[in-house]
C-alpha cells in the first residue's frame, strides 16, 4: 500500500529531514557550482547536468564560466560561440535555450534572476526541476525538486507502487517533494537528497545497510527496494545508416548549419543524410584505413600525410551522387573512404560512413544553406560530435 503525505505524519517528516541533513553535513560532495549561491552558476550547472554525468560536466562548466562569467556576458555572445563551448555535451537545445533565457533575464529583468520557482519556469528551457533547483540552491526557498535520483529515492521511501513517470505518479511525487523539503535549509536538503539518491539509493543494488534513511524507508520495511520504482518500458531501438560527405574544393569543405526544426539545430555539419543499406552495399572502409583513422584521432597527427592524394578513389553509388546534387547543387562522382562511426542518438543506433568527395562541377543550390568553409573556419564552428571527429581527420589531410 502506498504511503503518501496523507498517510505520513509530521513526526516521520521531522525525523527524515534531520537524517537527511545530518548525512549531508558529514558527506556532502564538493562541486564547483556548490561553492557559491550565484543563481547564474547554479542555472548553468543544472542545465548541463540534465542527461549528463557530474564527471562529464565539471570541465565543461569550468570552461563555460570562464568564457561567460555572468548572465550579461552570455546574453551578449553569439549563439555559435555558445554552441562551440557546448560541443560534445549533446542535447544542444539546452545551450540554445540558455542563450535565449540569458537575453530575457538581461533585457527584461535587469540581469536579476527571479527567486520564485513559478517565475523561473516562465524562462526558456527552465522546467519544474531546474526552477526548483535555482530557487532552493540560490535563494534557499523551500521549492520542490524531482529528477532521476530523487524520483527513485522518493518512490522507495514512500513505497510508490505506480509508474513514477506517469501522470499520477508524477503528481504524487511532486506533491511529496514539496511537502518533505526543509523549510529552513532547503538548499542543503535538496542537494542532500540528490546525493543520497545517486550514491546510496542506487538504481541497482541500493546500499540499504549503510543508508542514513533506512529507518524511514517504507520499501525497505517491506523488502521491496529492488522492485521499486517500477521499471520503465525499454525504448524500441531503430537501426539507421547515414553518410557524412565532406565535399572538398581545394582546401575548403561544403558545410551547412542545421535549421531550428532539425536534429542538432544550430550546429554545423558536412553533407549528411540517411541511406538504405543497399545504397551503400559497395561502399567499403578498408580495415587498414579504419585502423589508421582511429590511431590518428587522439593526437590528431597526420593521418594521410603525403599519401592523401595517393589513396585510390572509388566510384560513388549513383543514388548518392544524385542525392548530393539534389541537396547542394554540386556534382561529385568518386569518393575516398575515411572512417565508419557507430553512435546512438535517442532511440536510433546509427552507422555513419564518412567519405571525402572532390568537387567536380556545379553551383551551390540557392537557399539550401550550404557554404564553402576553410579548415580554420571548421575549427571555430560548432559541429556535431561526429562532425568534429570527422573534421579532426580532415585537418591533417593536405
Ligand atoms: Fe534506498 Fe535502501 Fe535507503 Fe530505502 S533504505 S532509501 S531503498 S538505500
Amino acid at each position: 500500500m502506498s504511503a503518501y503525505p496523507k498517510d505520513l505524519d509530521q513526526g516521520w517528516r521531522r525525523r527524515l529531514r534531520s537524517r537527511v541533513l545530518r548525512w549531508y553535513d558529514q558527506n556532502g560532495r564538493k562541486l564547483p557550482w556548490r561553492e557559491s549561491a550565484d543563481p547564474y552558476r547554479i542555472w548553468v550547472s543544472e542545465i548541463m547536468l540534465q542527461q549528463t554525468t557530474v564527471t562529464a560536466v565539471v570541465p565543461y562548466f569550468e570552461r563555460f564560466i570562464e568564457r561567460f562569467p555572468d548572465v550579461r556576458c552570455l546574453a551578449e555572445a553569439e549563439q555559435d560561440q555558445v554552441l562551440r563551448l557546448w560541443e560534445g555535451l549533446g542535447y544542444y537545445s539546452r545551450a540554445r535555450n540558455l542563450h535565449k533565457a540569458a537575453g530575457v533575464i538581461t533585457r527584461d529583468m535587469d540581469a536579476r534572476f527571479p527567486e520564485a520557482a513559478d517565475e523561473l519556469k516562465q524562462l526558456p528551457g527552465i522546467g519544474p526541476y531546474t526552477a526548483g533547483a535555482i530557487s532552493s540552491f540560490a535563494f534557499n526557498r523551500p521549492a520542490a525538486i524531482l529528477e532521476a535520483n530523487t524520483l527513485r529515492l522518493y518512490s522507495r521511501l514512500t513505497e510508490l507502487d505506480i509508474d513514477p513517470r506517469g501522470t499520477e505518479g508524477q503528481k504524487k511525487l511532486w506533491k511529496f517533494a514539496g511537502w518533505i523539503v526543509s523549510r529552513k535549509r532547503a538548499a542543503d536538503f535538496n542537494q542532500a537528497v540528490m546525493d543520497i539518491g545517486s550514491q546510496v539509493c542506487r538504481p541497482i543494488d541500493p546500499k540499504c545497510s549503510t543508508c542514513p534513511l533506512m529507518p524511514s524507508c517504507k520499501s525497505f520495511e517491506e523488502g521491496r527496494q529492488s522492485e521499486i520504482p517500477l521499471a520503465k518500458p525499454k525504448p524500441q531501438i531503430t537501426d539507421v545508416t547515414e553518410v557524412s560527405i565532406a565535399v572538398r574544393k581545394g582546401n575548403r569543405f561544403l558545410m551547412r548549419q542545421y535549421a531550428d526544426n532539425e536534429r542538432w539545430a544550430g550546429l554545423w555539419d558536412f553533407v549528411r543524410f540517411e541511406v538504405s543499406d543497399e545504397d551503400v552495399a559497395n561502399v567499403q572502409i578498408p580495415e587498414r584505413r579504419r585502423a589508421k583513422a582511429m590511431a590518428a584521432l587522439p593526437g590528431q597527427q597526420s593521418l594521410f600525410g603525403d599519401d592523401c592524394e595517393a589513396e585510390s578513389l572509388s566510384l560513388l553509388p549513383p543514388s548518392l551522387t544524385k542525392r548530393i546534387t539534389e541537396l547542394t547543387g554540386t556534382m561529385v562522382t568518386s569518393y575516398e573512404p575515411i572512417i565508419e562511426i557507430r553512435h546512438a542518438v535517442t532511440r536510433y543506433r546509427i552507422r555513419l560512413l564518412c567519405l571525402v568527395c572532390k568537387f567536380e562541377d556545379g553551383r551551390l543550390k540557392q537557399g539550401a544553406g550550404y557554404q564553402w568553409c576553410s579548415r580554420n573556419q571548421l575549427r571555430d564552428l560548432p559541429l556535431s560530435t561526429t562532425g568534429r571527429r570527422f573534421a579532426a581527420l580532415l585537418d591533417s589531410c593536405r
